[in-house]
């Protein structure tokens, strides 16, 4: 099974795939925000280059967000499958992943409209190893603090509003392209990301059956 997930910065895109990893656990889950923020971490050569762009809510260029994701999907671990999560996110990326000769079975765009995005953005909290809640439709446990790990939970620099407008921008203007892109295809299925994360979780379940 190889599958992109498609949609606006939080549509929900990153609970989803914990779900469909559950379903799939022999599926390598591959996301290109989770690298990249794992390579600032880091500190490494890849990660200072990105940062910038991160910050201020565009993309990284193709040159080093296209060959980090395709050595990954190199990897050994992705024979039986891979999730894909923020990659491609232009078309550009999507014809160097056509190239790579990874045979995709679907992609799942995850529909949400603009202000429900910014909601969930601005309330949006994770922990350091990228388990994600908000602060109303998902609170943890006790408040600040992850449950699986106690770390204390931050704000994400690009979820502030700001810059949230600046990556819907980028997401309408070199993303949304990829609907039709795959549309053509016929590889698009479409859900509707407005619904509880249970909901959407069937719908998504349906869709891969
Ligand atoms: P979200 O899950 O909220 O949509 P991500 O975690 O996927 O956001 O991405 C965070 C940031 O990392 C993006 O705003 C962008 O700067 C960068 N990024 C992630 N994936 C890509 C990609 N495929 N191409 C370019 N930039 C990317
Ligand atoms: P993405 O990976 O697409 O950026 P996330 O999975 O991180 O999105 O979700 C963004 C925010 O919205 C998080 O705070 C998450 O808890 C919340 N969220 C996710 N799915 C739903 C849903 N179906 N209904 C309400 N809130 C949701
Ligand atoms: P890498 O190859 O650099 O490990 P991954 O995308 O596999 O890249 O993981 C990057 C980060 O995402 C890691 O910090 C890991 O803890 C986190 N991560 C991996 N799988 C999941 C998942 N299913 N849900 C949430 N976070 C995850």
């Amino acid at each position: 099974l190889n599958l992109i997930l498609l949609g606006p910065p939080g549509a929900g895109k990153g609970t989803q795939a914990e779900r469909i990893l559950a379903d799939f656990p022999q599926i390598a889950y591959i996301s290109t925000g989770n690298m990249l923020r794992a390579h600032v971490a880091d500190g490494t050569e890849l990660g200072k280059e990105a940062k910038s762009y991160m910050d201020s809510g565009g993309l990284v260029p193709d040159e080093l967000v296209t060959k980090m994701a395709l050595d990954r999907l190199a990897q050994d671990d992705t024979r039986d499958g891979v999730l894909l999560d923020g990659f491609p996110r232009k078309v550009t990326q999507a014809e160097a992943l056509a190239g790579s000769g990874r045979k995709l079975s679907g992609v799942l765009l995850i529909d949400v409209d603009d202000e429900e995005i910014v909601r969930r953005v601005s309330g949006r909290r994770v922990s350091k190893s990228g388990r994600v809640y908000h602060v109303d439709f998902d609170p943890p446990k006790h408040e600040g603090r992850c449950d699986v790990d106690g770390s204390v939970l931050i704000q994400r620099d690009d979820d502030k509003p700001e810059v949230v407008r600046e990556r819907l921008a980028v997401y309408h203007r070199d993303t949304a392209p990829l609907i039709a892109y795959y549309e053509d295809q016929g590889l698009l299925a479409r859900v509707d990301g407005t619904r509880p994360p249970t909901e959407v979780h069937d719908h998504i379940r349906a869709t891969i059956a």
